[in-house]
Formats: structure tokens, C-alpha cells, sequence
């Protein structure tokens, strides 16, 4: 029977950080990943790279760091989360460094102050799936190499299937490797497992009632299966409800080539998205993410559609580096395109009067600057909304692409995995995209997938370093 001072499982970064910091302060660590390939598909292979805390760069002060918390989560977030969080992000960002990451600062995206910290490689932009050699898979290739070298082990192909619990403290866990039942006994288990984007039945639960109809715009291996065998030992769960995606063209659903990128959402925070009745239903200056968050909580995700003209597509088509001009198009996507109003409404099988009218109150109240005052109303203080009146007008069928749950496993300052009195389970640590507590709330707060790896897998990897050393 194996035995270990920490057992993580996935081998993710959020998984592989705990490992490697632990085992450089002297424990005998063991990873597991279900995927037996070792260049196994999971999202921190599939990620982009731009680590960020609510898209601001990891090396602002602590105090600006804290209040761009505060501001993103419009007061949401734990305070005593947020602090720590805001403390830890350079010092997790350095350590990475002395591990031998590499980071880049190219100037992309949408960074408010400085560049952000990418993986290097950088993401050579492209419509389609693309990770082979960009920075999350180079990373994940040199953080294993640097556990190995500090004693640590990697057993690839065991899906962790319970854990195991003695006088209210986490001594291990079971898991299967080729049809084998094996138990690892371990001082301390870290869940970095990476959500449940795919797990359809906890989307159904959790996010919305249409699952089978949102696009996982993320590795199809996270099943909530940590946040789940957790919960049997008696954590609590805190913030789910909404998740950080992206909304797509329909197609994505069965086109490869157009997730995860192109996304639409330049478009969509310019123009208008209307429902299946041709109505506007939410607010488009708030942006991609809480607009996929809408789309997904239609009654029929898979019925909203953009609505844009001539000048729209030629500027806010262009944003960004995987512009929907022309990447929607290399991708195998399309739009209906029209003279007129009532001639694309018969394209997209929208009924014409109604969205003749949605267009018009819209264009009405631009012109008076009274967005605000629509239903819903239209905020501009992120997003400047543009007029649709120049012909040709399009409209592009959209999806919801879901890259990462938010809220899960609700966790103290040290990564501890608490219970629904505040008490810690002992030995047992959760980091990454299965976390909970600063996200989601009514600003569908984003605080960064990799940020959540980084900072609670170094914080998690250095508590259980102690926690195991002392039993
Ligand atoms: C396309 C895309 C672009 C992104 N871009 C960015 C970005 O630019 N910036 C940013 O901050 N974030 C980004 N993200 C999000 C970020 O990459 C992720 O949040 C982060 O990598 C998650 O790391 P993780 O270790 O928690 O999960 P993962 O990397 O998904 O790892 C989880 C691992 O757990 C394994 N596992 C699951 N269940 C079990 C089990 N029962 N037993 C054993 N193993 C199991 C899985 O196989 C997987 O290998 C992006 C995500 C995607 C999909």
C-alpha cells in the first residue's frame, strides 16, 4: 500500500504546484492523473496562459491588488481570502520563476495597467485548439521534471475514485489504475481536480437547467469528481452559481476549429444579442463572461442570437488577436448578412417585427443617451455600445462556451478544505479551478483560473508541508 506525506490528484498546475513546493521542503510527495498520455489533455495544458487576478497583472502592490478584488466581486469575495490572496500573488508568481517558468509580458488582451504575466511560450493566436508547445504545456513539462528532481513520483493512469477519512481528518484516499482498486495512504490530500465543466448532471444542478445545450469550452476531463468525494467527507461548498466562459458561434458545438477561439464577445459587448422572439434579454456592456452566463440561462441556450451592422464588424471585429475578422470565417463559421432589417430577420429565422422594433428602441435610445433607461438596460461605463445602422446587418448564431467553474470547495487562507461550521478538515487542501470564495456573485467575478492554481497551490504545498511534518 502506498504511503506518502501528501497525495495530490490531478495533474494540472493546480496539482502539480502543492506537489513540487512540497517536495522541495522535504516531503514524500505522489501526484496522480487519471489520464495515462504524458502530455494528458487537461486546461492547464489548453490555457492561453495571461496569469492575472481580476485581469490585472499578479505583481501589483498588495493594497491595488486588494481592491481590484473588492472591485470585481462588487464586495462578494471573503475578505480574509482576499487578503491573503493579494498577498501571495507576487511571491507565488516568483517562486514559479525559481522553479524555472518562464513568463513573457507581451501587450494583449485587455490589461488595464501593465502586461500581464504569460507562460512563454505565448499562444500563437489561431482559431481552433492549439496548446502543443505554448507556455501552459512547456509548464507542465518543466514543473514535472522539478518534482521528480526533488524526490516527488507521478503515477499516471489512477482515477482517484474516494477519500478516506479517520476521527475527522483526511489520511488518504482510493483510486483505480486499469480495473485495480489501489489505496493510497498519504498524511495529506490536496484536490486540484479542476472542476466540473463536464460533468453535465452538477452544470444541471449548479449553473442551469439547459446543460446538454452549453459548449465545454475546456478539457473534457473534469467531472466535479474532488468537489464531490470531498463533500462525502463533509466540506462545504460556497460560491457556485455562475462560471468564466465565453460566448462562441453556435457551431462550436461540433466545429473543433471554432473554440476557444474565435469568441465572440467583442462583438457582443458592441452590438445587441437578442432571444428567439427577437428581444433583447441582457445587458451587453457588462461583457463576455456574465453575458455567456446569460445565454447559458435561457430556456434554450442554443436561441440567442448577435445582432450587428457594417461599422460594427469592421472595428469590433478586429479586437483583439483572434479577431472574429476574419478568424470566424477560417474557422468554418458564418453569419447571415442582409440589406435590410426584416430581410436578415427572415435569415435567422427571427420574427421580423419584433426585432425591426428592438432595433429601433435600441438605435433611439443610443441617439438620446438613454441606454440606461432600456429593458434591460444598457450600461456603457465598460463597453461603448454602437448604433446598428449601417447596411449590410448580420446576425451570428451563438453558444455558450463554460472554460471554467466557479465557486467549489470552500477553503481558509492555508487551502484548508472547510466544513459548513468553519472548521478545517485536516489533511485536506484544495487549489485551482475546484475552489471557491472569491468568484461568481452578482458581478460574475473573475478572479483567473491560473492565479487560483498558483497562489493556492503554493499556499496549500507549504501548509501541508507543516502539517505533515508535525504528525
Ligand atoms: C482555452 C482556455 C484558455 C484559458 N486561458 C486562461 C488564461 O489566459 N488565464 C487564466 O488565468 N486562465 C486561463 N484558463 C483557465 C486555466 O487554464 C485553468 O483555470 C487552470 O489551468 C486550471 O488548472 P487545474 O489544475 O485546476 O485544472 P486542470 O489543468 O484541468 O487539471 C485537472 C486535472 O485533474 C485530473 N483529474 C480530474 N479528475 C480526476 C480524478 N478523479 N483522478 C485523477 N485525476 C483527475 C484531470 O485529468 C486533469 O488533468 C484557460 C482555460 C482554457 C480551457
Amino acid at each position: 500500500m502506498p504511503q506518502f506525506d501528501l497525495v495530490t490528484f490531478g495533474a494540472g498546475l493546480s496539482g502539480l504546484i502543492p506537489a513540487v513546493r512540497a517536495a522541495q521542503l522535504g516531503l514524500k510527495v505522489c501526484v496522480l492523473e487519471q489520464e495515462p498520455d504524458p502530455r494528458h489533455l487537461c486546461n492547464s495544458r489548453y490555457t492561453t496562459g495571461v496569469g492575472n487576478v481580476a485581469y490585472f497583472p499578479l505583481t501589483l502592490p498588495v493594497e491595488t491588488l486588494e481592491q481590484v478584488i473588492e472591485d470585481a466581486s462588487g464586495g462578494s469575495a471573503d475578505k480574509d481570502l482576499a487578503r491573503v490572496y493579494a498577498k501571495t500573488a507576487k511571491r507565488a508568481l516568483r517562486w514559479l520563476q525559481g522553479e524555472g517558468v518562464r513568463f513573457t509580458r507581451p501587450s494583449i488582451g485587455d490589461n488595464p495597467t501593465e502586461p500581464n504575466w504569460v507562460l512563454a511560450p505565448a499562444r500563437r493566436f489561431n482559431h481552433g485548439l492549439d496548446w502543443q508547445g505554448n507556455g501552459g504545456d512547456v509548464t507542465l513539462q518543466q514543473l514535472e521534471r522539478k518534482l521528480k528532481r526533488y524526490g516527488g513520483e507521478l503515477h499516471r493512469g489512477v482515477a482517484v475514485t474516494s477519500l478516506l477519512e479517520e476521527n475527522g481528518a483526511c489520511v488518504g484516499l482510493t483510486a483505480e489504475k486499469d480495473g485495480t482498486a489501489i489505496r493510497y495512504d498519504a498524511k495529506a490530500v490536496t484536490v486540484a481536480d479542476g472542476g466540473f465543466m463536464a460533468n453535465q448532471e452538477m452544470v444541471r444542478e449548479h449553473i442551469t437547467a439547459a446543460a446538454d445545450k452549453i459548449l465545454v469550452r475546456s478539457a473534457p476531463n473534469v467531472r466535479g469528481d474532488g468537489m464531490r468525494m470531498a463533500q462525502a467527507i463533509g466540506a462545504e461548498l460556497s460560491g457556485l452559481g455562475t462560471f468564466y466562459g465565453h460566448l462562441q458561434h453556435r457551431d462550436a458545438m461540433e466545429n473543433e476549429k471554432l473554440w476557444p477561439y474565435p469568441t465572440l464577445d467583442a462583438l457582443a459587448q458592441a452590438a445587441i444579442i437578442v432571444d428567439a422572439g427577437g428581444n433583447r434579454f441582457a445587458d451587453e456592456g457588462r461583457g463576455g463572461v456574465p453575458l455567456a452566463n446569460d445565454v447559458a440561462r435561457l430556456d434554450d441556450p442554443l436561441s440567442a442570437t448577435l445582432i450587428l451592422d457594417a461599422q460594427i464588424w469592421r472595428s469590433a471585429g478586429r479586437i483583439g488577436p483572434v479577431g472574429a475578422d476574419p478568424h470566424l470565417e477560417r474557422g468554418g463559421g458564418w453569419k447571415w448578412e442582409a440589406a435590410t432589417l426584416d430581410e436578415l430577420a427572415g435569415l435567422a429565422g427571427l420574427p421580423a417585427a419584433a426585432l425591426a422594433e428592438t432595433v429601433a428602441v435600441y438605435n433611439d435610445a443610443h441617439a438620446s443617451a438613454e441606454l440606461s433607461a432600456l429593458n434591460p438596460a444598457r450600461s456603457t461605463d465598460k463597453f461603448k455600445a454602437h448604433p446598428i445602422v449601417e447596411a449590410p446587418f448580420y446576425a451570428i448564431p451563438l453558444c455558450s462556451g463554460i472554460t471554467g467553474t466557479m465557486g467549489g470547495l470552500r477553503i481558509d487562507g492555508n487551502a484548508r478544505v472547510l466544513r459548513p461550521d468553519g472548521s478545517v478538515i485536516d489533511g485536506l487542501y484544495a487549489a485551482g479551478t475546484t475552489t471557491g470564495g472569491l468568484e461568481g456573485g452578482p458581478k460574475v467575478a473573475y478572479m483567473g483560473g491560473l492565479s487560483k492554481a498558483y497562489i493556492w497551490g503554493l499556499l496549500a504545498g507549504e501548509h501541508a508541508a507543516d502539517y505533515a511534518g508535525g504528525h
